[in-house]
């Protein structure tokens, strides 16, 4: 258990034991335990965590305005921390896309975790220096701009490559790189036909991260670059099979 929490969490393990001890030293039950544990963590994570997080060059996404997590069980979970710099830069970004497309809301992923460099956030090894972010793409569902996504997580709803397109992920897993997909094999496709990609959003978001002068790499799978006709984008690259796929989220990171 305090495995898995600090795996999720990060500092969830730690509180775990922390209540664990307390419910033990003072003869609790088992309810008063879960009881603490709940919030020791929610007052960890809303109050202290932040107030920490600076001491380390992170700072918290923010929740609600032209940036917002897409499912709030990201800042539940503590992995919506990023560099000052890489968070300036997204809410910048993210005001220019509202003021083209009135209303539009950008949506967060996964980010990292509040401390230490070099801890991951699993499964994104990457995401371990504050200075990687994952955003959801833009939808449209009944030929309207909506602000969610088909996937409640934005991962594992993918827009598979088409005949005569690259296609990275029968590559990857003819190479045997089974993880490559696995996602959607977890994450209801249910909503899969009913939503569509915005990509005249999603394209111009691609954009003002590619030409931002901070950013360093933004992966998305080859058949995307190509069909969204991004070429030119030097930064827009292919992470490779080691990865998972990029045909269902953006990832951006900066110097
Ligand atoms: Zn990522």
């Amino acid at each position: 258990m305090v495995l898995i929490l600090t795996i999720l969490t990060q500092i969830g393990g730690l509180i775990y034991l922390l209540a664990f001890f307390l419910a033990r030293k003072l003869q609790q039950t088992s309810a008063v335990f879960t009881a603490v544990f709940l919030g020791f963590y929610l007052i960890a994570t809303f109050l202290i965590v932040p107030t920490l997080a600076p001491f380390f060059g992170r700072t918290a996404l923010p929740v609600t305005g032209n940036l917002q997590p897409l499912n709030f069980t990201t800042c539940l979970l503590n992995r919506h921390y990023v560099t000052p710099e890489l968070k300036e830069q997204v809410i910048s970004i993210s005001d220019d896309l509202e003021e083209k497309y009135e209303g539009s809301t950008t949506n967060y992923l996964d980010a990292n975790f509040p401390f230490y460099n070099g801890f991951p956030l699993f499964p994104h090894l990457s995401h371990h220096d504050g200075k990687k972010l994952d955003l959801a793409f833009f939808y449209k569902k009944g030929g309207l701009a909506v602000d969610d996504a088909p996937s409640f997580i934005g991962y594992g709803v993918f827009e598979d490559p088409i005949e005569g397109e690259p296609n990275s992920p029968a590559d990857c897993d003819r190479r045997g790189y089974w993880l490559y997909g696995l996602l959607s094999s977890f994450v209801p496709q249910w909503n899969k036909d009913d939503y569509e990609v915005d990509v005249e959003r999603t394209r111009f978001l691609l954009k003002l991260l590619a030409s931002d002068e901070q950013t360093s790499k933004i992966f998305i799978e080859p058949h995307l670059k190509q069909r969204w006709r991004l070429k030119r984008f030097d930064k827009i690259r292919y992470h490779g099979c080691h990865a998972v796929r990029h045909d269902d989220h953006i990832h951006t990171q900066i110097r």
